[in-house]
């Protein structure tokens, strides 16, 4: 093994190792894999979580998926709970899935012209969906919520938009601004390269803070496009939203003309195939999805009211284009995931799943007086390491419990489960998560947290 690269899974230095603690299994291709990536995309990643900064080593390069597992390229076996960061929730490499690619493949890739596959996907949506009428393929979330975002302002003739401290939304420049100081706040920009003028537009306050919201709407009145929140904020820890909030976010924004944006891009067909909308019994102006719609393949989509989407071009005058926009083999995929969700109880089982393998683990973390809080919602977990029972705003979680997190990680990583690599990020339960799996992934969260707290 090169000695650079022993050093760098294995010498970090501030690593404090207790008895319990597991060997570290072998990562010698991976690290190889990551030296060369490292030569041709900045920090050795196409997206910047994945290079493992939060958490100890380098990152695991994935050979192959099937059911809930991962294989890395050292041949290591695990229990995958990020699930391609919530897309897979049938898990990996599901078999209806991967024969509605292959035969919408042998067709041809992508034509830049209408397929009925489009229709299909849609009316699979929107007949099973009464908060919207209309919608829009794009190819990624980030694509969804920027041109949601964009119809918003189009639509209602106004520019600023209101986001909360702990949500994320993609990468767009309106939307990478965080809180700045002071009560009502014009946000700062958090991502070099945004101009000043959009941070301008966007509007940061805390979640769960209704005085902070009047207050915004007391100083940019008629001058608010719309408030946009993620439908359960997730990721950021997962931020449980009280449902009278959320009430009061449609009131507030009715009142004053402005839109309401529920960014379902996790939420949307994982809380329910109606997602967060449905679970607050909320109806939102605009709603985005992404990830679990495309199946495990780069779709996204915005969807309203058939009178907001006639805004949308050629129709209406907010320009949003894509050449590979409903592209063919994606609608495919989603259609095949989305017909087995849409089947009776699925979510009832897969739900029931999660919150049992949830409680469990809190269960035993409380008997061992551990600090730990696992929130769950749906199939979405987050093991919190705190004694808060109730974290609604991203300011309530403590950044010192991180370290925690990191040696949790490296304890499952090490037993044969996979959690995404940072503790600010929430896990899946997939439907392919098996009670035999799920029992050896408590059995090895249960060991982590014991080193953990040694
Ligand atoms: C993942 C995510 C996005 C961005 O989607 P990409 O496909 O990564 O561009 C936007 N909003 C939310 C709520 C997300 O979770």
């Amino acid at each position: 093994m090169l000695d650079s690269i022993k050093k760098m899974f294995s010498g970090n230095e501030e690593e404090v190792r207790v008895a319990g603690s597991k060997a570290d299994i072998s990562r010698e291709k991976s690290a190889i894999l990551f030296e060369k990536a490292k030569k041709y995309f900045p920090g050795g990643v196409n997206s910047p979580v994945r290079a493992f900064k939060s958490v100890y080593g380098t990152p695991l390069f994935i050979e192959k998926g099937n059911g809930c597992f991962l294989w890395d390229a050292d041949g290591n076996q695990f229990i995958d709970f990020c699930c391609s960061w919530g897309p897979l929730i049938l898990g990996h490499n599901h078999p209806k899935i991967r024969e509605a690619v292959i035969s919408t493949l042998q067709h041809g890739l992508s034509f830049g012209a209408p397929t009925a596959l489009e229709n299909e996907l849609a009316e699979l949506i929107l007949k099973n969906n009464k908060y919207i009428q209309k919608l829009r393929f794009v190819s990624s979330g980030t694509e969804a919520v920027m041109s949601a975002i964009r119809l918003a302002r189009g639509y209602t003739k106004r520019d600023k938009i209101i986001k909360f401290e702990g949500c994320y939304h993609g990468h767009s420049d309106s939307l990478l601004v965080k809180a700045g100081s002071g009560l009502v706040t014009f946000g700062e920009t958090s991502s070099l390269g945004v101009p000043k003028a959009f941070a301008d537009e966007t509007v940061v306050i805390g979640l769960n803070d209704k005085e902070a919201l009047e207050r915004a709407f007391a100083e940019f009145k008629e001058e608010i496009a719309a408030v946009i929140i993620e439908g359960i904020p997730a990721n950021n820890g997962l931020l449980m939203q009280n449902k009278e909030y959320i009430e009061f976010l449609r009131k507030i924004t009715s009142d004053h003309g402005s839109l309401l944006i529920f960014d379902e891009v996790i939420t949307g067909f994982r809380l329910g195939f109606e997602g967060a909308a449905a679970y607050y019994d909320v109806h939102p102006d605009i709603i985005t999805y992404g990830k679990i719609i495309g199946g495990g393949m780069p779709v996204g989509a915005y969807g309203s009211s058939e009178e907001i989407m006639g805004y949308i071009s050629p129709d209406g005058g907010v320009y949003q284009a894509g050449t590979l926009s409903g592209n063919p083999v994606a609608m495919a995929a989603g259609i095949a995931q989305l017909s087995e969700l849409n089947k009776p109880g699925f979510y009832k089982e897969l739900n029931k799943k999660a919150a049992e393998f949830s409680a469990s683990i809190q269960r035993y973390a409380s008997a061992k007086n551990y600090k730990v809080r696992v929130f769950n919602v749906g199939s979405i977990f987050w093991i919190a390491f705190t004694d808060k029972d109730n974290i609604q705003a991203a300011s309530d979680i403590e950044a010192e419990s991180m370290d925690k997190y990191k040696v949790m990680h490296r304890e499952l990583l090490n037993r044969g489960v996979y959690l995404g690599p940072s503790g600010y990020e929430v896990g899946f339960v997939s439907a392919a998560h098996s009670k035999i799996e799920l029992e050896k992934a408590k059995r090895a969260i249960f060991e982590s947290l014991d080193v953990v707290f040694k």
